[in-house]
């Protein structure tokens, strides 16, 4: 694979990207990820569940056994159909059919709503058509995310810095707020940070600020919800081949190195950090809550 010899072409999309116009895909798991009934019956909201980690979230689990509605954007039309078609294939292709029964290890709905996370509006909306279209709501998988590099603050327009916050940060209070009072013991929030909230690059300034921000929103949510038995959780990765970094998020000319400065000395696949996803929405995480899991290639946080 083009990502474990560590590097890669020059390439530049618009934003948000669609991956799989880029080269090489990022791989979301789609020929390898088996599941084992880890989410059976779980109802899950994917944020941003079109491409790259997102992507590779929904794939897994969905593959566990979960009902999962994803939201993107309507540019990325290209990048959820593929995924509608390969989860619709899958759904037929089982024998039990229904997240109810059979001996299925796939999801019985895959779910797919196309709006603008920055509109307060459309996060609360969200929340309730994710709702009637999956019969209810147990998992918030927050992944969507804004990056823009931008090599020195005076760069950073306000729109931008707006943006980058409008998306990482309010869209999680819009969307658990309208969220919670579905949820009950056992539900499970998980929120995307990075390595970036660690150790900021200096070309991620706002970026890194709002990573940093949804680490405190994790710990703080955390200790609001413990008692009703929700449990909240952040994955924090590191360098992950996926849109956002061909898309304005990693500047072109470091693009081939992309990943190198891990120990690992290459990139991650999404593939390759869904299952913390998996695990932190599944009952083999209860004794875990208000954490930050990296996923980093051997980064420290
Ligand atoms: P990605 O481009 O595949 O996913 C980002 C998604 O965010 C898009 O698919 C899009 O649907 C959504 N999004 C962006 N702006 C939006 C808006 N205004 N309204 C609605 N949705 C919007 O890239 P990814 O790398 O998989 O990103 C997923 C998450 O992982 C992000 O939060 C990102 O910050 C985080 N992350 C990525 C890396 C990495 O190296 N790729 C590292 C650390 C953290
Ligand atoms: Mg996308």
């Amino acid at each position: 694979m083009e990502t474990k010899e560590g590097t890669f072409q020059k390439q530049q999309q618009d934003v948000p990207g669609v991956q799989s116009e880029m080269n090489p895909v990022p791989d979301c798991g789609e020929e390898t990820y088996k599941g084992n009934n880890r989410l059976r019956g779980r109802r899950v909201l994917v944020t941003g569940g079109d491409s790259g980690i997102g992507r590779a979230v929904t794939i897994a689990m969905f593959r566990e056994g979960a009902d999962v509605c994803i939201s993107y954007l309507p540019s990325e039309k290209k990048d959820a159909d593929s995924l509608k078609c390969l989860l619709e294939k899958e759904i037929k292709n089982t024998s039990g059919g229904g997240s109810g029964g059979g001996t299925t290890t796939c999801g019985g709905k895959f779910e797919m709503i196309q709006g603008d996370l920055t509109c307060e509006k459309f996060c609360k909306d969200l929340v309730e058509e994710t709702k009637n279209r999956l019969g209810g709501l147990d998992t918030l998988v927050l992944v969507a995310g804004k990056q823009c590099a931008k090599n020195c603050i005076t760069e950073i327009t306000t729109e931008q810095l707006m943006e980058t916050f409008q998306v990482n940060v309010f869209s999680m209070f819009h969307i658990v707020k309208a969220a919670l009072p579905h949820l009950s013991k056992g539900s499970t929030i998980t929120t995307t940070t990075s390595i970036e909230a660690f150790s900021g690059s200096p070309f991620l300034l706002d970026y890194a600020t709002s990573k940093g921000a949804i680490v405190s929103f994790t710990q703080s949510l955390s200790k609001q919800v413990a008692h009703r038995g929700i449990r909240v959780n952040s994955v924090a990765p590191g360098p992950v081949w996926t849109p956002i970094e061909i898309s304005g998020g990693y500047p072109q000319d470091k693009l081939s190195t992309f990943g190198k400065n891990t120990p690992m000395g290459r990139a991650g696949q999404p593939s390759e950090v869904a299952p913390m996803y998996v695990f932190l929405a599944s009952c083999d995480s209860t004794y875990c809550t208000g954490d930050i899991f990296p996923v980093t290639g051997g980064k420290h946080l």
